[in-house]
């Protein structure tokens, strides 16, 4: 038992050392810069014009967290057209069009780009739709849609800054109370 004890210390103490070694390693500061760019993508989707405080939302509904190919994300941009902006870089990931919808839910003033060959392919304004099914949450929590196993459907009231209300139980909700289903 003792004995066991011992070599588990010693095995702990080993693991500390290996850490150690591995943090003194020199890298070379011009590896240290390349890393820290921001990499191009040859084939993927590279969202522009993200209202800053949009960006994460957008990543969260792309499920980025398990997206596997590279992802870029930047915030709080300068951008002449709507102040502070996000980009989002996705490799290997073309959008469905549910993704487009959703996007332009958060971000109206997006644009996504779809790269080829480290150059745009095509770009693409997103447009809020007129009718929002199953993508936002009601917040009116007597809903049926928050009860039974119902599709929220929401019409759009405006566009910018987005209104919407509910089909079924008329509530209206503003940008703020938007929830992504
Ligand atoms: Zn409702």
């Amino acid at each position: 038992m003792a004995r066991k004890k011992y070599s588990k210390r010693k095995e702990r103490a080993r693991k500390k050392e290996k850490i150690k070694a591995k943090k003194a390693i020199a890298i070379p500061n011009e590896e240290i810069k390349r890393e820290l760019k921001i990499s191009a993508i040859d084939e993927g989707t590279v969202i522009d014009h993200i209202p800053t405080d949009a960006t994460f939302k957008v990543a969260e509904i792309l499920d980025l967290e398990n997206h596997q190919g590279i992802v870029s994300i930047a915030t709080n941009l300068q951008s002449k057209r709507i102040g502070k902006k996000g980009i989002i870089k996705v490799g290997g990931k073309s959008l469905t069009q549910a993704e487009v919808s959703k996007i332009a839910i958060v971000a109206p003033d997006a644009t996504v780009n779809i790269i080829k060959n480290y150059d745009v392919k095509e770009k693409i304004k997103v447009k809020t739709p007129d009718v929002i099914d199953n993508v936002v949450k009601c917040s009116n929590p007597v809903c049926i849609t928050n009860n039974e196993q119902v599709a929220t459907k929401f019409y759009v009231l405006r566009k910018d800054p987005l209104k919407i209300k509910c089909h079924y139980c008329e509530r209206s909700m503003g940008k703020d109370d938007i929830e992504i289903i």
